[in-house]
């Protein structure tokens, strides 16, 4: 098997009249480093788990993305991360919803996935990724600017419209990693802030098994982002699988259908998916998503719009 990994940072409207060159560049040299990161792990021999671990924990550090360090508020000012991974060997799945605390959610996540847990929130998950030795952060070190004017601005908006005319397209982000290593595994990590604004106590697709994650040896890994109501609503990761299985669709048909069928109600995003066979996919139907991928020639090819991936 050829190890190859895909990853993405969000997907959303990106209107290229309000990106520089400096700007575009600064994705484009983000989402090469944190394929490097993973595609390093595959290449010393390392599992599709450990790779997209690695793979989401750089795209946590880098505050472009909405994930740890640079995630979205809520509407109240507040950080409520979620993550999820799932390991396609065995279909086990580790998530937490609406926490703060843990430098990586992935980490917080993937310790979860170690324990007889499936999915943990509130203080009880804190107290469980404390016991577990996994690493936590000032609140401070989420913050940023950008995110807190951003929140400003969708506040404002509110208020001046009386209507909801919330255009879910343009609060995009989310992070995740989908990876096939050298023994044809697969595996699926997904970590958010969520949308910016969103109400307190608001979880989206990213923890949920079977909607923004998903992996299973058999089928396909999916890491989702956009609009996450909807894909929840049509369990998108497992409906994709689903399709390979019962339809015997390519990765390629079931994740292309699948994404058209959400853009039609509404849903707004995309995602990225493998296949055991080192297939991949990356779909979405907004105007683009960061993303990337990476195979065993360890050239990065990366992507923001509705174009040719650029090399290296
Ligand atoms: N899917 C994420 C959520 O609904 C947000 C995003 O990917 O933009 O929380």
């Amino acid at each position: 098997m050829t190890p190859i990994l895909a990853i993405h940072g969000g997907a959303g409207t990106m209107r290229r009249e309000s990106m520089t060159p400096e700007r575009e560049a600064a994705f484009h040299a983000a989402l090469r480093t944190c394929l490097e990161a993973g595609h390093k792990v595959l290449a010393e021999g390392g599992s599709a788990v450990d790779a997209v671990t690695r793979a989401v924990m750089a795209l946590e550090d880098d505050p472009l993305f909405n994930a740890g360090h640079g995630a979205v508020y809520t509407s109240d000012g507040a950080h409520e991360l979620d993550a999820a991974i799932m390991d396609g060997r065995d279909r086990n799945a580790g998530a937490v919803a609406g926490i703060l605390g843990p430098r990586h959610p992935i980490l917080a996540a993937r310790a979860v996935l170690d324990s007889e847990h499936v999915m943990l929130h509130g203080p009880g998950a804190l107290a469980f990724l404390r016991a577990h030795g996994v690493e936590f952060a000032p609140a401070a070190y989420f913050h940023t600017d950008t995110r807190w004017t951003a929140l400003q601005a969708e506040l404002e908006r509110r208020r001046q419209t009386a209507l909801d005319t919330r255009d879910d397209a343009a609060k995009h982000g989310t992070v995740g990693a989908v990876a096939c290593d050298a023994n044809g595994n697969i595996a699926a990590a997904t970590s958010t802030g969520g949308m910016t604004g969103k109400a307190p106590g608001r979880i989206g697709d990213c923890p949920v098994i079977g909607a923004g994650t998903y992996a299973d040896n058999a089928t396909c890994a999916i890491s989702a982002t956009g609009a996450g109501e909807y894909f929840i609503r049509h369990a998108a990761g497992h409906e994709i699988a689903s399709r390979m299985r019962y339809l015997g669709e390519s990765l390629e048909q079931a994740s292309s259908i699948v994404v058209a069928q959400l853009g039609e109600i509404g849903g707004s995003g995309g995602l990225v998916a493998v296949d055991a066979q080192g297939n991949v996919a990356l779909p979405f139907n907004s105007a683009g998503m960061y993303r990337g991928t990476i195979g065993a020639d360890g050239v990065a090819h990366t992507g923001i719009y509705r174009e040719a991936l650029r090399v290296g």
